[in-house]
């Protein structure tokens, strides 16, 4: 039945689809971190929704309180409401305590490129500049400004004419330094390149509106920026009076340990990017987090119907409680080391380049050890046997080379076991 479901969509809905091409199946039910499709097979599912679900599927709990909402109040626009405001409430509580007091919220709904784009839009209009740097490698969405941020040609749909004065620097993407040094050798070149830019009178680039970068790229493959890296950034853009806007749609809410991927960096950013998680359960917000400094909007500058998702704000409210009250944070951690551990024999595979990752966002990234290149085919060929086995994952990367996993922040241990245990499978069978 899968295989109809998809003849018909592939009729329906020509060819821009995107995740049934890699992940033959459709989709019927799912509850926790397992979902069934139309056949009936049983899938572990550690792609949840790209992000999204991140206590599950159909947490009880979630699905209690959009229920309760339903018949109460779905849509508010951007009027105040007791459930926004209480979602306001609860995502400002998130944060780290000395950044609370100073930082506002502006929802751009309903998806995270909606929000990416408010954010250039905000540092434009309060620095009164037009420039903005970007990342090699980042993805940021797929409207037509936040594409023209995205650093990862792969995902670039050929658009002339994009966003002018947009320019792309070198992540530290050590495992294939842009260019060509080690990690002994390096001392950080990839910042002290983008220093020298910005502070070259005699043709760099123009003073920006932002720095817009991922703490993890996750389009990308998985690749977390350096800690020496991250605070050079932020101690370069203060210096220099440029918003630093960090891009956590994929990161946030809890998916690398900490609620935003930038505490653990021990730096603070002008602007947070955040949509995916919000809910924990799929029902669409997006929202920037930003410094009352940068505040300059008019009544009315950054307006969009879909601002004000009841449903999205009550299951929010919900998810940030369980966050709290069970410990998810504390579960992101230790599920994380679990998988760190039950990869380890991936370390002496001749075909893995790195196993990257951190809290329960992993990447597992191949290259074909005769030439080094890397391997989208054996990224490929592992997904369809992983799916074969029981288990749904993502492929990413520059090339399409990294297997990415990113499991429910809830996922319990077992689960763990058997999803990594599958996954060395799938790795063994596409080998061979
Ligand atoms: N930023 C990042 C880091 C993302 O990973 C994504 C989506 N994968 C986006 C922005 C865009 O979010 P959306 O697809 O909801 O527009």
């Amino acid at each position: 039945r899968s295989a109809e479901f998809l003849a018909r969509q592939r009729v329906y809905e020509s060819n821009a689809r995107s995740y049934p091409r890699r992940l033959p199946i459709a989709i019927e039910q799912a509850a926790g971190s397992l979902v069934r499709d139309v056949d009936g097979n049983v899938f572990i599912d550690f792609l949840t929704g790209a992000g999204v679900l991140s206590l599950g599927h159909n947490h009880p709990e979630l699905v209690a309180a959009v229920t309760a909402q339903l018949g109460v109040l779905t849509h508010g626009l951007d009027f105040p409401t007791p459930v926004r405001e209480a979602f306001v409430e609860a995502q400002l509580a998130m944060l780290p305590e000395p950044m609370r007091d100073r930082m506002k919220i502006h929802f751009c709904g309903p998806t995270g490129a909606n929000a990416v784009d408010a954010a250039l839009k905000l540092c434009k209009t309060a620095t009164g500049r037009g420039d903005v740097i970007s990342f090699q490698g980042g993805f940021h969405g797929s409207s037509h400004a936040a594409m023209a941020l995205t650093g990862l040609v792969s995902q670039k749909r050929p658009i002339p004419n994009g966003v002018p004065g947009i320019h792309f620097f070198p992540y530290s993407y050590c495992a294939r330094c842009p260019i060509g040094l080690t990690p002994a050798s390096c001392a950080t070149n990839c910042v002290n390149y983008l220093e020298r830019a910005l502070t070259d009178g005699n043709g760099g680039v123009p003073l920006p509106a932002a720095v817009v970068m991922e703490m993890i790229q996750g389009e990308g493959g998985i690749i977390p920026a350096t800690t020496e890296f991250v605070r050079r950034v932020r101690t370069l853009t203060r210096e220099l009076g440029i918003p630093l806007v960090v891009d956590e749609v994929q990161t946030g809410c809890g998916r690398t340990g900490t609620w935003f991927a930038f505490e653990e960096y021990g730096i603070e950013p002008d602007v947070i990017i955040a949509s995916k998680a919000l809910s924990g359960i799929g029902t669409p917000v997006a929202l920037i987090l930003y410094d009352a400094e940068l505040d300059t909007w008019a009544p009315g500058a950054h307006t969009g119907t879909f601002r004000g998702n009841q449903l999205a704000f009550a299951a929010g409210v919900a998810a940030a409680h369980i966050v709290q009250r069970d410990d998810i944070l504390g579960n992101v951690t230790r599920r994380g080391a679990q998988i760190a551990e039950l990869l380890k024999p991936l370390l002496a595979d001749p075909w893995v380049l790195e196993v990257r990752g951190r809290g329960l966002i992993w990447g597992i990234e191949f290259a074909d050890p005769a030439s080094g290149r890397p391997s989208g085919r054996l990224a490929a060929a592992v997904q369809l046997a992983a799916l074969r086995g029981g288990l749904i994952v993502e492929v990413g990367g520059r090339e399409d080379d990294v297997v990415r996993l990113m499991p429910p922040l809830n996922v319990d241990e077992a689960t763990v076991e058997t999803a990594c245990s599958i996954l060395l499978d799938a790795i063994r069978t596409a080998k061979a």
